[in-house]
């Protein structure tokens, strides 16, 4: 299959020009102006921006949690990451208590396999380590999965403590691998969610009350210490508020490796969403929580200066109706999770390039570019050149939508930006140099997507 892309702006993490780009198979193989040759497919892109496929390095599809699992599986999720401009996701697979490392992985491969849309990765997310295990870390490196997460919240589920923290960190490091980091003071905040249910104070705006900002912050600092005595690389996911981020800021300062990342909601959403009425507070509920309004402006700068590399999601979907519900009397029932795998690419378009005069490059870069390099994928995704996955997003820039529940594709009840309106439509992606949004319609197949190994993490 050969396609030829025509007359689009392509727009990398560095470039922006008028050329086309020529598709052999799932490659691309050579761009310039005004090329001659025979196409099976001729796509006009005039007036569009022709970028790489978006990279989601932070989903979690199928992913049993709090008494339910997450609402979109990997055919669904995927599916609708396509719909919003993603051609590769990396999702975590968890190590559940007594499983092996290698059970873990095969359990998620099993998950996944054949019902992908697009490209996908997996993070291992460690919740057990001993010395021992050591060799078992290598053997992970060597089937792609180069990165390691570990929570420092969730205390008798998923959290390690300290010296857990400081092992995993050093081996991963010694291997080509990076630590992520779920960074708060897990220990203290059961207590304060404790305390306040005791008090009667269920609702779901008591969710964000037992996890203030300095919870975080306090988790940050003390992974991103631990990663300097590790002499190894750390990366936190889902940073939410200024001061972790702060943190963050400070360990880079001192020239160490310690990277992080931002998720839409937190650029767009704050705390005054758990007032909503009826239980709809519910729908916000997910950790880190949201945070108060003057954060949002810090995130933004954080992105521009590269305190923090880029923007996830932290796709974990739960319906309103019978999954949020599970916490009606009580918001540490509540699943903890979000939507937004599909919203991402366009919600950041609008709010770092309408809104904030962000380069064109720097959208690129922030959810794909910076991804495929922190995420060992680079140049193979993340860039559009000779000899890349022809991974593309054809991208209308003078079309609008709003983005709703009631259009996406998301298997969730809810979105969290229901009735914003944004500038920019993702129009048709390659994934591979198949077709799998033509004009907004899907035209991929469950197991389109392949199982993606990557190299070396936490080089960029
Ligand atoms: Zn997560």
């Amino acid at each position: 299959m050969v396609t030829l892309i025509q007359n689009g702006r392509i727009i990398t993490s560095a470039d922006d020009y008028i050329a086309d780009v020529l598709i052999e198979g799932e490659t691309v193989t050579t761009i310039g102006r005004s090329l001659v040759v025979r196409a099976d497919q001729i796509i006009d892109a005039a007036g569009k921006y022709v970028i790489p496929g978006a990279i989601d390095p932070h989903v979690h599809m199928e992913l049993p949690f709090g008494g339910t699992v997450s609402s979109d599986d990997f055919t669904t999720g995927t599916r609708a990451a396509a719909f919003g401009g993603t051609t590769t996701v990396i999702d975590f697979a968890i190590q559940y208590k007594g499983k092996t490392f290698q059970e873990t992985i095969d359990d998620w491969h099993a998950k996944a396999k054949g019902k992908c849309a697009i490209d996908y990765g997996f993070h291992l997310a460690i919740t057990e380590y001993l010395p021992e295990h050591k060799a078992e870390i290598g053997k992970v490196v060597d089937q792609g999965i180069t990165s390691f997460k570990i929570f420092l919240a969730y205390p008798g589920v998923f959290m390690v403590d300290d010296r857990t923290m400081l092992r995993v960190m050093q081996s991963a490091g010694e291997v080509g691998g990076m630590t992520l980091v779920h960074a708060e003071n897990g220990d203290a905040i059961s207590e304060l969610v404790k305390n306040l249910v005791a008090a009667g104070k269920v609702e779901p705006k008591y969710h964000a009350i037992s996890r203030p900002p300095v919870m975080q912050a306090d988790g940050v600092a003390r992974a991103v210490k631990v990663a300097e005595v590790a002499r190894a690389p750390v990366f936190i996911v889902h940073v939410s508020c200024e001061a972790a981020m702060v943190e963050l800021q400070r360990a880079r300062d001192k020239g160490n490796r310690a990277f992080g990342e931002t998720c839409t909601q937190y650029l767009f959403l704050d705390e005054t969403c758990y007032d909503k009425p009826d239980f709809e507070g519910a729908k916000y509920v997910f950790t880190p929580p949201l945070v108060a309004r003057e954060n949002i402006e810090a995130l933004w700068k954080g992105l521009k200066l590269g305190y923090l590399q880029e923007v996830s999601t932290d796709h974990c979907p739960f319906n309103f109706k019978g999954q949020k519900e599970l916490g009606r009397d009580n918001f540490s029932k509540i699943p903890n999770g979000g939507p937004g795998v599909e919203d991402r690419l366009g919600m950041v378009y609008q709010g770092a390039v309408i809104e904030r005069g962000f380069s064109l490059n720097k959208w690129v870069d922030i959810t794909s570019t910076a991804s495929a390099k922190m995420f060992g994928m680079f140049p193979r995704k993340g860039t559009i050149a000779v000899g890349s996955d022809a991974d593309i997003v054809i991208f209308d820039p003078t079309r609008q939508q709003v983005r709703s529940a009631a259009t996406h594709h998301q298997r969730c009840d809810y979105n969290l930006y229901e009735g914003m309106h944004v500038d920019g439509v993702v129009e048709t992606v390659l994934s591979r140099g198949k077709t799998i949004i033509d004009k907004g319609e899907y035209t991929g197949r469950a197991g389109d997507g392949q199982f993606i190994q990557r190299g070396a993490s936490g080089i960029i």
